[in-house]
């Protein structure tokens, strides 16, 4: 028996990169899973159906109230109730402040940030009732450290490591926990835009704007992977972790340590 059978995970964004390394490295602890996000949900769905659990996809927009909520609805009617939820989805956009899109901030707020308390709100009543459950929220090292242009980003990562405190004090005398992991950079789609965007900038080769890009902030010289993240879920998933409340571990190849 693997230390996850009989739960259900609730991982948003898990069609890609990191939420879909987290929802691989549940799904091999024996985790059902719902997946969440946007593009080609399939090949997502196979990876999970692989490792031998049950799965399904929900396309909510992490903006809208209303989809936040048919999601549960279905994963409930799916699965009984969500005994774990990754609040992963997130999106970036990097300018100044005084060329940064409106739109694009309220975007990475309602996405990075607010969504995660809808998610919550939804998810806490059942796991209180059964005094079992985890949050894990993936906010950044932009949760603990700014970088000028990220704005928006990093507001709303500094809000999203506020909330993971405050809903670990809610629940404190529970069995239900919250904690935050805060990557430093990974190679995913989220990562490659800015990678593209710094070549066509500076007019440099992919190569050379990848290794700019980690050079500047992550003194390891190396992306963190999905499955090193995966891992600490699942740590953060397990009874050792039943007093870990409110931290951030951060993963970050020593960004923080500078
Ligand atoms: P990604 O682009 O690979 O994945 C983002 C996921 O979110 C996708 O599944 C996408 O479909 C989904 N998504 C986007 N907008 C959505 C919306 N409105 N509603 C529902 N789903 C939506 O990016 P990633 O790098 O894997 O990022 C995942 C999380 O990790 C984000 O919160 C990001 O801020 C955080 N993070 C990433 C890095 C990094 O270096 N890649 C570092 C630290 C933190």
């Amino acid at each position: 028996m693997k230390i996850l059978t009989g739960k259900t995970a609730l991982v948003t964004g898990s069609t890609s990169g990191i939420g879909l390394g987290i929802a691989k490295a549940l799904a091999q602890a024996g985790a059902n899973i719902v997946l969440n996000g946007f593009g080609d949900a399939d090949s997502a769905l196979a990876d999970i159906l692989a490792t031998g659990v049950q799965t399904m996809h929900h396309p909510a927009d992490m903006r809208s109230l209303r989809e936040i909520e048919s999601m549960f609805t279905a994963a409930k009617a799916k699965f009984e109730m969500v005994d774990i939820l990754v609040n992963n989805a997130g999106i970036q956009h990097v300018a100044p402040i005084e060329s940064f899109d409106p739109q694009k901030w309220d975007d990475i707020i309602s996405i990075n940030l607010s969504s995660s308390f809808h998610t919550t709100r939804h998810a806490l009543p059942d796991m209180l009732a059964r005094n079992s459950g985890r949050i894990i929220n993936i906010a950044s090292v932009h949760g603990l450290v700014g970088s000028a242009g990220k704005s928006a980003y990093v507001a709303a990562k500094h809000g999203l490591v506020g909330l993971t405190k405050v809903t670990a004090l809610e629940t404190t005398k529970t069995g239900v926990t919250c904690n935050a992991i805060c990557p430093g950079f990974v190679l995913t789609p989220l990562v490659q835009k800015q990678i593209i965007d710094l070549a066509n900038a500076e007019h440099i080769s992919l190569d050379e704007a990848q290794a700019r890009l980690l050079g500047e902030k992550q003194p390891s010289g190396r992306f963190v992977t999905p499955e090193e993240l995966g891992n600490i879920a699942l740590m953060l998933c397990s009874p050792l972790a039943a007093e870990m409340r409110g931290t951030t571990i951060v993963a970050d190849g020593g960004w923080t340590a500078q």
